[in-house]
């Protein structure tokens, strides 16, 4: 599995859940992208950058066969394909670079509303329709239950209704398509985000530089996301008091008003959302021309 491509392939689920919060993350990076609709390849105009468009089964593979450089993928397919590749004794190596703050989901094992669950042993027996036979085995090996398992790769919620298995085990969010089906969540087995992953035989110099330069960009990317920048006036009086509400405010920026003595403007990038209550309690302490903003990019 040699890779001596010039080109950094990074692979994206081309259509999905995970599309376009990752090409969002990399357009904040810097890179320009031509996206032209039903290319299987995008060609990045400003870095040596190709975007590999797939579906996302199959960005774990390209990834531990060294065909894609790096990845985004749900820890659910990525950890599902990498304990199938290891029974088959097929190559599931790769590095993990990031985890992802989007692609949260769950995977739960659901059964039909009067269904009696008393805990996983409540399962011994049935027959669990899934996508996910590998988290689902290993979850119930743990927990010492016996199930058979119905491989499926869609349309997993009607299978009890259609008669051809007692519960399923689907990735959640809001568990409405559950309660459409008259399904109940009855056990979450696994907790996913998207994460950023890399092939793991070493790159060319060059390309790896590449890499380390795009994951500081990534890391600036998502502090900012997370990351508001303040600015309030403060009475000087009450200067600790105000600065110790603001979480994250190691280093904030204080400096003195034209007009008054008594009252200083205070500057300083929170790391947490600010919610109103503690806007509330800043404007108790005398704060007044709260300014809340938010930032694009941060570095160093
Ligand atoms: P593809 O056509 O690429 O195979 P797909 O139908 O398999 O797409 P999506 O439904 O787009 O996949 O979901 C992709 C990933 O998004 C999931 O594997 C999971 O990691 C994540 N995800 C986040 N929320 C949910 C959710 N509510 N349901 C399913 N997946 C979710
Ligand atoms: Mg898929």
């Amino acid at each position: 599995t040699k890779n001596d491509q010039p080109r950094l392939r990074i692979a994206i689920q081309k259509s999905g859940r995970l599309s376009t919060e990752s090409q969002n993350l990399l357009k904040a990076m810097g890179l320009k992208i031509n996206m032209r609709e039903q290319r299987l390849i995008a060609h990045c105009e400003n870095m040596p950058v190709d975007l590999l468009r797939v579906r996302d089964d199959d960005i774990p593979g390209l990834i531990m066969d060294g065909v894609a450089d790096l990845g985004f993928i749900g820890e659910n397919e990525l950890e599902e394909k990498e304990l199938e590749r290891q029974r088959l004794g097929e190559p599931a190596e790769y590095k993990l670079l990031k985890r992802m703050t989007f692609g949260g989901c769950r995977l739960s094992i659901a059964a039909t509303e009067e269904f009696d669950y008393q805990g996983p042993h409540s399962l011994e027996g049935l027959r669990i329709a899934t996508s996910y036979p590998e988290l689902l085995k290993r979850y119930l090996d743990e927990q010492g239950v016996n199930f058979k398992s119905v491989m499926l790769n869609g349309s997993v919620e009607v299978a009890p209704r259609a008669g051809i298995a007692d519960a399923i085990c689907d990735l959640v969010s809001t568990g409405a398509t559950l309660e459409a089906n008259g399904l109940k969540e009855v056990q979450d087995i696994f907790h996913s985000k998207a994460v950023l992953i890399q092939a793991k035989a070493a790159l060319s110099a060059e390309k790896q530089a590449l890499v380390d330069r795009l994951m500081v960009r990534a890391q600036g990317v998502m502090q900012a996301k997370e990351s508001k920048y303040i600015m309030l006036h403060a009475p000087k009086s009450q200067l600790d008091a105000v600065i110790a509400l603001l979480p994250g405010a190691e280093n904030p920026t204080v400096l003195p008003l034209a007009s008054t003595e008594d009252t200083v403007a205070v500057h300083l990038v929170s790391t947490e959302k600010l919610f109103w209550e503690t806007m509330e309690e800043l404007k108790q302490l005398g704060a007044s021309s709260i300014l809340v903003l938010p930032i694009e990019k941060m570095l160093g």
